[in-house]
């Protein structure tokens, strides 16, 4: 498959009163046209971070260290996501060849315009087309994600729709341009279970239809694990284990990933109450050092996890771990 967005060596630190706070800590990954893969962790472990450096979204006091490259590979070239600065260059990311969906859709939505509007204006900004075309267009996504009535929904604002509906609206808005990736950043978590799951449906759809990469984002590794085909776990930052999706459910390497895994519900046994990941993760201003996750493992060797950073260790050609567990296993194997 071939490549659509690789990130190599992301290192990113906000400018804060209190000094420079790593959000992200040299993260790499990649992800091919038509592929699905889930960044999963904690709020506070840099996934949404991390997928807005994509779009070269963060805030003004981001300073991304000099070795972070992401190169996204478009039909006309590759683009070096982090060297664009105008709004023009910006633009062929944001919004063209990339979307992003967020967790409360009325933050995409403006509350005074009409989504017919906002999803024409956003057509308009990315495609040379007539104001017909474009609500043409709009009205076929819409209805394409399962609205009814999207001529009259389309002169509706954002608060007149339902919640579902709404989150629909968003997608619809966000595949309306066509975008060669879409980020999805916990589009699920405040809609009921059963929504949740016609969305998560509509999602897979799209990706097949528009043979589209999606970036899902989420704490929870039981949507992942019906959505992804692989996953990145991220803790502070790192991303800890890397492998397919149903290899990393059945066989997690790193104590943090087998901690997510305890703390999920089961279907056959919903009586006995979920075992979260003990502690909490550690202010970004008091990064642990050595194993970032070291104050919270149950499985913690010693000293030279309190004090040597673990390195990636490739179990097979794609699953990947980040833990001295691994590393003394390879040196005794
Ligand atoms: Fe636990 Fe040590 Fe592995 Fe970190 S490196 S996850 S502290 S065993
Ligand atoms: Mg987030």
């Amino acid at each position: 498959m071939s490549s659509l967005i690789d990130v190599e060596n992301l290192t990113l630190q906000f400018r804060t009163d209190e000094g420079l706070v790593t959000a992200v800590d040299d993260v790499s990954f990649s992800l091919a046209k038509g592929e699905v893969i889930g960044l999963v962790g904690e709020s506070g472990s840099g996934k949404s971070v991390t997928a807005k450096s994509l779009m070269h979204l963060n805030a003004h006091n981001a300073v991304y260290a000099p070795q972070s490259k992401i190169t996204l590979h478009t039909d006309a070239g590759e683009v070096d996501v982090l060297s664009l600065r105008t709004a023009r260059e910006l633009n062929v990311v944001r919004g063209g060849a990339i979307s992003m969906i967020f967790q409360e859709p009325m933050a995409s939505f403006a509350p005074a315009i009409t989504i017919g509007s906002q999803m024409i204006e956003q057509l308009q900004l990315h495609g040379d087309m007539s104001k017909a075309r474009a609500k043409e267009i709009s009205v076929e996504m819409l209805d394409r994600v399962g609205i009814s009535d999207p001529h009259k929904r389309i002169d509706q604002f954002a608060f007149e729709l339902s919640g579902g509906m709404r989150q629909r609206a968003m997608i619809a808005m966000a595949l309306s341009t066509q975008p060669k990736l879409l980020i999805a950043d916990e589009p699920t978590t405040a809609l009921d279970v059963t929504i949740q799951a016609q969305v998560i449906d509509l999602m897979k759809d799209l990706v097949s239809e528009f043979h589209m990469g999606i970036i899902f984002i989420t704490h929870d590794l039981g949507v992942v694990a019906q959505t992804a085909d692989k996953v990145c776990v991220m803790y502070l930052g790192r991303i800890v284990e890397e492998g397919p999706v149903r290899e990393v459910i059945r066989h997690p390497k790193h104590p943090y990933t087998r901690g997510l895994i305890h703390a999920l519900p089961r279907l056959d046994d919903l009586e006995s109450p979920l075992t979260p990941v003990p502690g909490d993760i550690p202010s970004p201003l008091e990064r642990p050092p050595g194993c970032v996750f070291h104050t919270r493992c149950q499985e913690i060797l010693g000293d030279v996890c309190k004090t040597a950073l673990p390195h990636d260790t490739q179990l097979d050609a794609t699953h990947r771990v980040a833990c001295h567990l691994h590393d003394k296993k390879e040196a005794s194997a």
